[in-house]
């Protein structure tokens, strides 16, 4: 089922009386969700992510715009009707009752025609029980299951009405670090199986990247970029979504491109072309100064740092740590913004680094330039 938010916003009343403006959890969202795909919202705490997700599931109404499920308008109707899974972070499953009876437990509430018999129920149940492999839990009670397995119960429930539309909010984050990496891997089999259009909700970007077909990502409210996760990581729009994405986090300097060259301090690190809508100085917030200098961030993935004793980056070294395939490099330069850079290399190319400095050159692929006013991406060639 196709998804789409037409101009979507949502404002609540502030509770603080000294405050006379609405808080707007999701402000203007325009963006469809194509038919049978896992799309991961991201963002930050307070973003609006689960406000999203409401307002698609119908449990928030929104304060303006319209809500499409494949063609037909939702917005007006309720929860119940749109034929939606929900899963949440605390997934509450019914203590007194057995797997078999809360998997059940929504098909219970049909009625007139869809009205199903105790064995259709229980056909039903044993076939979702076997998509997320929990066949042989079904006589237990929920506390003598393992979190994860709880888990499964709470999908396996959301699943037995077949919905059109999957949500979950942050499904993994009650489980520890190992399950949580092998529930997602099961989460996105189970989409490829049930092709069922899932939205996900989460705050770790690794999470999101590595299970969705696409990722929006969002802040105060706001999408700032919705692509498919190696290229919003690769081309992020804007230096948010930049060190949103990665760990460890890219890297950002302060730095100007003059004469065709980006600057790092002193060391001209690229050779470089800005697009020419970037490099004529059309944009009011552009900070060209008289003499065709552009200050400018530089961001730099962990990735994109190759050691190299003529490199044009010139960094004091702290210190290495090796992290077995890899090594991460540990350094600092006077125009870093944060404290200190972190590179990763291949362990077998780290045979040369040592002493008080390490020079780098850079992959282009992996740097990425910003607008020091509007943190806005330049784009940029290599002439
Ligand atoms: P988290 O990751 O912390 O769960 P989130 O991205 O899911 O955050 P939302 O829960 O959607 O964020 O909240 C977005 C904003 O809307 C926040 O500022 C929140 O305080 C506010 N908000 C959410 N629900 C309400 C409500 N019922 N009344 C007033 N403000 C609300």
């Amino acid at each position: 089922m196709k998804i789409t938010l037409d101009h979507v916003t949502k404002r609540f009343p502030n509770r603080n009386k000294k405050i006379h403006e609405d808080v707007i959890a999701v402000n203007d969202f325009t963006f469809e969700i194509p038919d049978g795909k896992l799309i991961g919202l991201l963002g930050p705490s307070g973003c609006g992510k689960s406000t999203t997700l409401n307002l698609i599931s119908g449990l928030e109404m929104p304060s303006a715009g319209r809500i499409y499920f494949g063609d037909t308008d939702v917005t007006d109707l309720p929860a119940e009707n749109r034929g939606v899974g929900l899963v949440f972070q605390n997934y509450a499953l019914y203590p007194h009752l057995t797997v078999l009876d809360n998997i059940t437990f929504p098909l219970g509430n049909l009625r007139g025609a869809e009205k199903l018999t105790k064995e259709q129920m229980r056909a039903k149940a044993t076939e979702v029980a076997k998509l997320v492999q929990i066949s042989e839990l079904m006589e237990r009670r929920p506390s003598e299951l393992s979190g994860g397995q709880q888990q499964r119960v709470a999908i396996a429930r959301a699943l037995v009405k077949m919905p059109s539309v999957l949500l979950l909010d942050e499904p993994l984050s009650n489980l520890d670090a190992r399950l949580r990496l092998q529930t997602r891997e099961e989460l996105a089999r189970i989409q490829k199986e049930t092709g069922i259009t899932t939205i996900f909700v989460t705050h770790d970007q690794e999470e999101a990247m590595s299970i969705s077909d696409l990722i929006v990502v969002m802040k105060d409210g706001v999408i700032h970029q919705i692509g498919k996760p190696q290229e919003v990581y690769d081309k992020p729009c804007n230096l948010f979504v930049a060190k949103f994405l990665g760990t460890p986090p890219i890297n950002v300097f302060e730095g100007r491109v003059k004469g065709g060259k980006l600057y790092i301090g002193d060391d001209a690190v690229l050779d470089v072309k800005l697009a020419e809508n970037e490099a004529d100085g059309k944009d009011a917030s552009d900070k060209k100064s008289k003499d065709g200098e552009r200050e400018v961030w530089v961001g730099i993935r962990p990735e994109g740092f190759i050691p190299d004793e003529n490199g044009p980056l010139s960094c004091s070294l702290q210190k290495i740590e090796v992290m077995g395939r890899d090594t991460s490099v540990v350094s600092t330069h006077p125009a870093f913004a944060g404290t200190t850079i972190r590179s990763i290399i291949p362990s077998e190319d780290t045979a040369g680094i040592g002493g008080e400095t390490v020079r780098f050159r850079l992959k282009p692929a992996k740097v990425c330039i910003f607008d020091r006013e509007t943190e806005k991406t330049i784009e940029f060639t290599q002439p």
